[in-house]
């Protein structure tokens, strides 16, 4: 039985554009959407299965990167933005017309990840930005009604596309908040 994750890895996962510049993320709204320039390339680009993430109608998975809030600007419309979940980490700023993510930040400057805000770039019409490498909070699919029965195909899946399924972030990541709470705590200097 095929298994859909997400529409930018179901036919096919599209390489980077060397020396990309970066692009505009457009809202699904057919007039006056909310645009956000991105003037990079993105990094740790993933396949989310938590229950926070936007995603597209009918995916299983959001796709979701990080890059440097200095590198974001909202140009267009941002009177139409509002915080989906002002108690969550990540404050994502969704179109309150369309419902589209459009960036999340962390305001905490404690946080390991502070400093980088979340997007899809699935939003932009430029291509080039950084595919996903892994499955992040695979087991969370569930929390959003995904058959427990089908798990292990999606992880195959999942492994078949070249994204390893994690039911965290990954290592890297996982590394990254660690090292970061071991130097707030006086452990690692
Ligand atoms: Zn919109
Ligand atoms: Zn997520």
């Amino acid at each position: 039985m095929e298994v859909d994750i997400h529409p930018a890895v179901d036919t096919g996962i599209a390489p980077a554009a060397a020396d990309f510049a970066g692009g505009t993320l457009v809202c699904a709204c057919a007039t006056d959407p909310v645009t956000v320039e991105l003037a990079g390339q993105t990094a740790h680009n993933h396949v989310c299965g938590c229950t926070q993430c936007w995603k597209p109608a009918g995916a299983l998975f959001s796709q979701v990167a990080v890059i440097g809030r200095d590198k974001v600007k909202i140009t267009a419309n941002a009177d139409k933005l509002q915080v989906v979940n002002p108690a969550a980490t990540i404050r994502r700023h969704a179109c309150k017309v369309c419902g589209v993510h459009m960036v999340g930040r962390i305001d905490n400057d404690k946080h390991a990840f502070y400093g980088l805000d979340f997007v899809h770039t699935e939003r932009a019409r430029e291509t080039g930005w950084a595919p996903p490498t892994f499955a992040a909070f695979v087991s969370s699919i569930i929390e959003s009604g995904a058959d427990p029965e089908r798990m292990g195909a999606v992880r195959a899946r999942l492994m078949d596309l070249g994204l390893p399924p994690y039911d965290c972030l990954s290592p890297p990541l996982m590394d990254a908040i660690a090292i970061n709470a071991a130097r707030l705590s006086g452990v690692l200097k």
